[in-house]
């Protein structure tokens, strides 16, 4: 599968890629795209996903890369490599639950290109979607592709195809903030924030804006994490089913505790009512299978990946469970 042909940009500071994102942002499917690693727009450009005009390489822009500790927490530059979050002592000693996931993406050599930004911006994922143009032609295309059905939910008119990254479930329980810059300025938002639900406009990134930063806040340090997570081949794969989670605790009881699940949904999501289940709690067998039902009912995968959404589901409840127990030992 050969790659359409586009024109490179390659800006040098953050200043020159707002002004050439802004200049060349483009519409439809020929806008503007932006490259970090490429690990997944590469292939996805491959597929004719995406046929842009201009693709905006970032990764000589030295400022959006690297790990800094600053007054209200610790910044990760967007095109800060995986490689480089799983061996941070910075992120290992004081957010392990983000180190836990980035280990689990794809594989070393992938993780070495992968960037984080890019696993936040990551396009969602479907068995109808992410294939060659001659197999979606031959099946009939979809509404997240030039089509007006979904093969999913027939009679839907909604898209319903799955966030499948692994770290954005850890960030959302670090209550992560990005940062995202454009000709009209900059603007912080919370990490949860960012995502709409929905498979096909899947994030508020606006055409002519990029992800700079993520925020870990330092109340959201040194939290005890786990990341699980349900994939067919262990040694690289996207997750079918993904469980993050973080606990505070004190004299034996859960003072705060949060639980975020992916690739079960659109979007990341947290489950809402976990956190107030777990405060204040010893955690036990019978509360962690509580929580473990509440994130179920919380997941609501479909056919879009390849396992059947019974068992996601079941193992978004095994998981969840399982990692409240392990982290009670610690
Ligand atoms: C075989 C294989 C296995 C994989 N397994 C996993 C897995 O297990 N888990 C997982 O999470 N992912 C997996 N991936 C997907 C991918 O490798 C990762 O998600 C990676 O983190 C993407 O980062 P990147 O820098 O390569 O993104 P790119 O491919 O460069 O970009 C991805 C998307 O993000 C946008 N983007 C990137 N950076 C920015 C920015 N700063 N601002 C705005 N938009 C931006 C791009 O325009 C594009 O839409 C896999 C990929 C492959 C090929
Ligand atoms: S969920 Fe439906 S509309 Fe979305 S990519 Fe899959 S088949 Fe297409």
């Amino acid at each position: 599968m050969s790659l359409s042909d586009f024109k490179l940009l390659r800006p040098r500071t953050l200043d020159e890629a707002v002004s050439l994102l802004a200049k060349h942002a483009g519409e439809g499917a020929r806008a503007t795209r932006i490259i970090a690693g490429g690990t997944d727009l590469i292939p996805s450009m491959r597929q004719k996903l995406f046929e842009p005009e201009h693709v905006l390489d970032i990764r000589h822009i030295p400022e959006l890369k690297g790990i800094r500790e600053t007054e209200q927490g610790t910044e990760i530059g967007a095109l800060t490599t995986l490689t480089s979050i799983e061996r941070s002592p910075i992120l290992q000693e004081r957010y392990p639950v983000l180190v836990e996931a980035a280990k689990t993406v794809a594989s070393p050599v992938i993780r070495n290109m992968a960037t984080l930004g890019g696993n936040i911006c990551l396009d969602t994922r479907c068995l109808w979607y992410n294939q060659s143009l001659t197999w979606r032609k031959s099946c009939g295309f979809c509404i997240k592709k030039d089509g007006d059905l979904c093969h999913v939910a027939p009679g839907g008119k909604k898209c319903w195809a799955t966030f499948s990254g692994d770290t954005p479930a850890a960030l959302l329980c670090l209550d992560a903030e990005i940062e995202l810059v454009s000709p009209h300025g900059t603007r912080r938002i919370p990490l949860s924030d960012f995502y709409t639900g929905e498979g096909d406009n899947y994030r508020l990134l606006k055409p002519n804006e990029l992800l700079t930063r993520i925020i870990l806040p330092k109340s959201s340090a040194n939290l005890f994490g786990a990341y699980r997570k349900l994939r067919v081949r262990g040694s690289i794969d996207y997750p079918l089913a993904g469980v993050a989670v973080t606990l505070k605790r004190s004299n034996g009881h859960i003072e705060s505790g949060q639980i975020a699940l992916t690739a079960v949904n659109p979007a990341p999501v947290l489950v809402k009512k976990a956190s107030d289940a777990l405060r204040g709690k010893r955690l036990d067998e019978e509360l962690a299978g509580l929580v473990g039902d509440l994130a179920a009912r919380t997941a609501k995968p479909l056919t879009t990946s390849a396992l059947t959404p019974e068992y996601r589901r079941e193992m978004i409840r095994v998981f969840t469970k399982r990692a409240l127990l392990d982290l009670a030992k610690n």
